[in-house]
């Protein structure tokens, strides 16, 4: 109970001036929302709920840059006739253009899904600074599993990973889509 209490206080002493001064204005970045009242993987598994909802396999990506939020994307393969139209694919190019540059450095992919091989070298091209990714993914993906692309010697860049954050909401995500699919 006294938790309640605590959690009360901090919204009532909400930081007001009380000297008068001129209140700080945040500049509007055009580049982002609010970067704060957004975790960017709510937005990478709404991307993946948007993609379900066009019949794409649901997968979501999300790119952050210093604390910003700079590309959201969901799978368009079907919508885009395009194969290799994949989640990653989209936000990573979507980073490129936003922020002006083809090296996406100090940039972090959250993705639904482990990235498969075509992702996973262009988040190695990109220079990403870390992937975070959901659900593992045994078949395609290729970070854990499969191709394994960062172990690889000829990889140059090799981001640091982070797998099974929220890996249940993101396996319950496909395991409905294909089940809806299948009946
Ligand atoms: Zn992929």
């Amino acid at each position: 109970m006294s938790q309640n209490f605590h959690q009360n206080d901090q919204i009532a002493s909400n930081p007001v001036s009380r000297e008068g001064k001129s209140q700080m204005q945040s500049v509007p970045d055009p580049l982002t929302q609010d970067p704060l009242t957004q975790d960017p993987w709510d937005i990478a598994f709404d991307e993946a709920k948007d993609a379900a909802h066009r019949g794409e396999v649901p997968v979501g990506a999300c790119i952050v840059s210093e604390g910003k939020i700079v590309a959201r994307a969901g799978n368009r393969i079907i919508a885009a006739r395009d194969p290799s139209a994949h989640a990653e694919m989209l936000a990573i190019r979507a980073a490129a253009q936003t922020l002006g540059s083809e090296r996406l450095i100090g940039c972090d992919l959250y993705v639904t899904l482990e990235p498969c091989a075509m992702c996973a070298g262009a988040i190695s091209l990109a220079r990403l600074r870390r992937v975070y990714y959901a659900a593992p993914d045994l078949k395609g993906g290729a970070i854990d599993h499969g191709a394994r692309i960062f172990s690889h010697p000829t990889c140059h860049h090799v981001p640091e990973v982070y797998g099974g954050i929220r890996e249940s909401q993101s396996a319950e995500l496909l395991r409905d889509f294909f089940k809806a699919r299948r009946s």
